[in-house]
């Protein structure tokens, strides 16, 4: 039976938290140790349960920023204001700590180290967290497919993978990392402030008749924005993968 060749994909199977990476001050990166991790693909994501000592439970989405690495999964958990499982796993969430989790899930929104297309990233916030995961499959397989990643963010602070970013920009060839500021730009920034535009995506991603594979990750407006300036700008729809993580994230 097909079931028989994925037993116990999507189970729930409880991993430990091994180490901690503070992204910025409000995100981390918990490196899980997951018992008999099935492997996953670059933008898919798990479930993640946790349970309260009266038997609550609470269950969010968290997308896999880590390409694979035997048992090791590594998530990036933004804190959000008043948010339930994030406030947790953000915070008082400590090495050694079991947690629960199911996947890897999702077959739509993921990159596959033999495809040979351009490929465009976008990522809002915390939305980088998948498009990093495949830049580092990229890396891992050795592939030298053009990247351009457009990665939009309120302040140079709240950049994830900041050091990472910077290294790999300088030593993968084939990608290029471009940033939007929303709200403030680092001294000497040539470029405006503000939202990301058609002017942006069409100066920073790649033109529609390169056919290049589109990923576009962050809070619901965002998405939606950057989605709809694809389209205007030529690109076939089917070729942009979206991936919202919710509400409009400011
Ligand atoms: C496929 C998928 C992948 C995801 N991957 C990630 C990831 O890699 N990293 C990550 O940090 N989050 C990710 N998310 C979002 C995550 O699932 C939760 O929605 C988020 O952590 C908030 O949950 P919470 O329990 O802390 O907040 P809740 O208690 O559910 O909500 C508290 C408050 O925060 C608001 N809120 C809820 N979700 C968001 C959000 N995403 N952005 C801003 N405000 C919000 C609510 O409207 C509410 O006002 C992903 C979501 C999906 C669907």
């Amino acid at each position: 039976m097909a079931r028989a060749a994925v037993p116990g994909r999507l189970s729930w199977r409880v991993a430990r938290l091994t180490a901690i990476r503070e992204e910025t001050p409000t995100a981390r990166t918990l490196v899980l140790d997951t018992p008999h991790w099935p492997g996953h693909l670059p933008g898919q994501h798990v479930d993640v349960r946790l349970t309260a000592p009266d038997g609550y439970q609470a269950q969010r989405s968290y997308s896999i920023a880590s390409a694979v690495d035997g048992d090791r999964v590594e998530l990036t958990v933004q804190r959000v204001p008043d948010g339930e499982v994030s406030g947790y796993l953000a915070g008082p969430y400590a090495l050694g700590d079991p947690v629960e989790i199911r996947g890897p899930v999702g077959g739509w929104f993921v990159w596959r180290a033999e495809s040979t297309d351009p490929v465009l990233l976008v990522a809002g916030g915390s939305g980088i967290v998948p498009l990093m995961a495949m830049i580092r499959a990229r890396r891992a397989a050795g592939r030298r497919v053009p990247f351009r990643l457009i990665y939009s963010v309120r302040t140079p602070a709240d950049v994830y993978y900041a050091d990472e970013l910077r290294h790999r920009a300088r030593d993968d060839a084939g990608l290029d990392v471009s940033y939007v500021y929303t709200r403030q730009a680092p001294e000497g920034w040539p470029g405006r402030v503000g939202r990301i535009g058609v002017a942006r995506v069409n100066t920073d991603g790649w033109p529609a008749m390169l056919e290049p594979a589109c990923y576009v990750c962050g809070p619901t407006g965002f998405v939606e924005t950057v989605a709809d300036i694809l389209i205007a700008l030529g690109h076939d729809p089917r070729r942009v993968r979206t991936e919202r993580f919710g509400p409009t994230g400011g």
